[in-house]
């Protein structure tokens, strides 16, 4: 199985995770061209993808969620709150695409096995997913105010796990953004900063992780070099050595590559 971002970051997210023959995207926040453009890469396209699986409600995560359901016919999966809260902004979705999860309650798509987990962000209900496939497990959180018991739960023991390292808090503070955006950012329901990530991945480390590619970079308040610089810091003061642990960063706007993980049957 891998995971392959296309698109993560405050002007998109899409991830395509390709498992036991089924290909799920999370989240369609780009438009639908867009995505397809992106799965060209791997020698896929649009029609190729089974589900589309939606974190929540902001435009980042679902701009082309509409278009995939009514031109494709993928169907999208998401809970309650968050559907109440994105039907507005994504138009008509065909009924049989329509599909509805609870939090905390996995479910299949062919034999992948989902698990939607609760994350403190400033949305209807938003969600992260552990994927399971073939004994391995892939989690995906992002837009997280912050790290809490449950988080590290779900993220725990991953064979890989794609974490929001958002911001450097100097940036965010001496930006141009207004006040109540900035604060926002920083909040405990807002986006997780590098240096607040490079910290949950030391005491993930202790749970089994030893890869994590780092997302959702914000496009004024952080680069790539940055976030790999912070994180990497945090693992060198707990003495993590260097290779043991594998970072890599999402692209804001492109493809990243394919991340392998062998599946056990
Ligand atoms: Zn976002
Ligand atoms: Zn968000």
């Amino acid at each position: 199985m891998y995971m392959a971002p296309l698109f993560s970051g405050s002007s998109g997210n899409s991830i395509l995770i390709d498992a036991a023959g089924t290909r799920l995207l999370i989240d369609a926040g780009k438009p639908a061209k867009t995505i397809d453009e992106g799965l060209n890469e791997f020698g896929l396209s649009l029609k190729d993808i089974d589900a589309l699986l939606i974190t929540h409600e902001h435009t980042d995560h679902i701009a082309g969620a509409g278009v995939l359901a009514r031109k494709y016919k993928i169907p999208i999966y998401a809970n309650s709150s968050t559907w109440r809260a994105m039907e507005n902004n994504i138009g008509n979705v065909p009924v049989g695409c329509k599909r509805e999860f609870e939090t905390g309650r996995d479910f299949y798509i062919g034999s992948v096995n989902v698990l939607p987990f609760p994350t403190p962000h400033d949305a209807a209900e938003s969600v992260g997913y552990c994927i399971f496939a073939g004994g391995r497990k892939l989690t995906i959180m992002t837009d997280i105010g912050h790290m809490t018991e449950s988080l590290y739960a779900a993220a725990s023991g991953s064979d890989l796990l794609l974490i929001e390292a958002n911001h450097d808090p100097e940036l965010v503070s001496s930006s141009r953004y207004p006040y109540p955006l900035k604060r926002r950012i920083l909040s405990d329901k807002g986006h997780l900063s590098n240096e607040n990530c490079g910290k949950a991945l030391c005491r993930l480390y202790k749970s089994g992780v030893r890869g994590a590619i780092l997302g959702h970079l914000s496009r004024e308040n952080n680069f790539e070099q940055l976030a790999l610089e912070t994180v990497r810091s945090e693992l060198e003061r707990e003495q993590i050595p260097k290779d043991e642990f594998c970072l890599w960063v999402a692209h804001r706007d492109g493809v990243t590559g394919r991340f392998a993980v062998e599946e056990d049957v």
